[in-house]
């Protein structure tokens, strides 16, 4: 019954003479969201709404699971088209509508007609009293509210007449590309999907970094961290993943320094080899997904000196959530089941039992000198011996 869908934006309204840039990217992204269910559509905007009208058989739930896909929409109204027979037939309309749409009827409502043709013979504000009237005669449970309605029926009178209301929510948040990109340090644990998640809702096109330590990780373990972008991208649109082979710095860092700090140690040199990526993908900030207190390289004292040595600015959206907030996204955004498969990550195998929990960056610094003969070839050789994959979920 719902031939097209009004798409609600909620804080791209405000973006001022930008507007039509978000607004824009918003429709593109639609666009490519919907390629992933069957069905033709066409997605355009008239008179500051966009609308995906519907050109064939499509399906309903799937429109709608992929509609929530995109960031930037705050809600997906379904409407329905009628053709104007006159205003006796518009009653009966509305009356079968509610019926359908609204069987459960005990609610408040009130009706919001809006003329976009001006040569209809009634004014908003006499169909709204008109209808109201008919449709609390035809349903003596419902209410009439006019400010806090639990409904509100539109009415926009075009060459048709169009009506919804009904409002799903969206995800929210901000389109795609509207915000530039940055470089998402994505292993196969949850955090870090979710942390890629939280900053693509703000508009920013996402690129990945993942390290891994062959033959230590295996094949599937890399499979699963392409599982994991490919999840992503399902929001964020195509990452490019780029795969570094850390094993060798790895070794030689295991070889030279203190266990204790290896951890430590290999995360600045994870942060400084994708900061090296990111600059020249024009990323203009990093991403991790690290929560304070997490783990031991997670303490306050490990991020300050993991962080001294990146000049872009890091995102680390879950800094203050728990591990169970971060689940519950992960399960919603579901990419949870492909992070919790069982597979070896580069940073466990090398683990020291009693890894520092407070490094001091004058010590590690110190340690760091041992590095300083073959450091910089080897990372030199992982940037340049990099495999780089397109990440995205076509279902079509
Ligand atoms: P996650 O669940 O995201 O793996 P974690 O709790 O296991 O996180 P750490 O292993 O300390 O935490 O990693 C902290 C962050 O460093 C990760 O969220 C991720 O952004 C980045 N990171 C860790 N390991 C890798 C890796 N092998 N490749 C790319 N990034 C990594
Ligand atoms: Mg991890």
């Amino acid at each position: 019954m719902f031939k097209a869908f009004l798409i609600k934006y909620a804080e791209i309204g405000v973006k001022g003479k930008n507007r039509y840039l978000f607004e824009d990217a918003l429709v593109r992204q639609i666009r490519y969201a919907l390629k992933r269910c069957e069905g033709e559509f066409k997605v355009h905007k008239t008179q500051g709404r966009i609308y995906v009208e519907v050109l064939s058989d499509y399906d309903y739930e799937d429109t709608i699971t992929q509609l929530k896909t995109v960031f930037g929409i705050a809600g997906i109204c379904p409407v329905v088209h009628m053709e104007d027979e006159g205003f006796e037939q518009l009653s009966q309309d509305i009356l079968a509508y509610i019926e359908k749409v609204h069987p459960e009827k005990n609610m408040t409502f009130k009706v919001a007609a809006r003329r976009a043709r001006k040569n209809y013979p009634m004014e908003s504000m006499e169909i709204n009293g008109k209808l109201g009237g008919i449709i609390l005669d035809a349903f003596p449970e419902m209410n009439v509210d006019v400010h806090h309605p639990d409904i509100v029926i539109h009415i926009e009178i075009r060459e048709k007449i169009y009506i919804y209301s009904k409002v799903i929510p969206g995800p929210g948040g901000m389109p795609i590309g509207t915000a530039g990109s940055a470089m998402l340090l994505l292993s196969g644990g949850i955090d870090s999907p979710v942390a890629g998640y939280m900053i693509a809702k703000r508009g920013v096109s996402l690129e990945a970094t993942y390290f891994h330590a062959p033959p230590y990780t295996s094949e599937r373990a890399k499979e699963k961290v392409v599982d994991l972008a490919k999840l992503v991208s399902v929001y964020a649109g195509p990452i490019r993943l780029n795969i570094i082979n850390f094993t060798d710095i790895q070794m030689y860092i295991y070889e030279q320094c203190p266990h204790e700090e290896l951890t430590i140690i290999m995360r600045r040199y994870m942060m400084k080899i994708a900061e090296a990526v990111a600059i020249e993908s024009n990323c203009i900030g990093l991403i991790t997904g690290e929560s304070i207190a997490q783990v031991a390289s997670q303490t306050l004292q490990s991020l300050a000196v993991t962080n001294e040595v990146c000049t872009l600015p890091v995102y680390r959206p879950l800094i203050g959530f728990d591990k169970q907030e971060i689940v519950e996204i992960s399960q919603k955004i579901d990419t949870y089941e492909t992070s919790i498969l069982p597979f070896e990550d580069c940073c466990t195998i090398f683990v020291a039992k009693h890894p520092v929990t407070k490094p001091s960056l004058k010590m590690i610094k110190l340690h760091e000198k041992d590095l300083e003969e073959k450091i910089e070839t080897l990372v030199e050789t992982a940037l340049k011996t990099r495999e780089v994959l397109l990440c995205k979920k076509d279902y079509r």
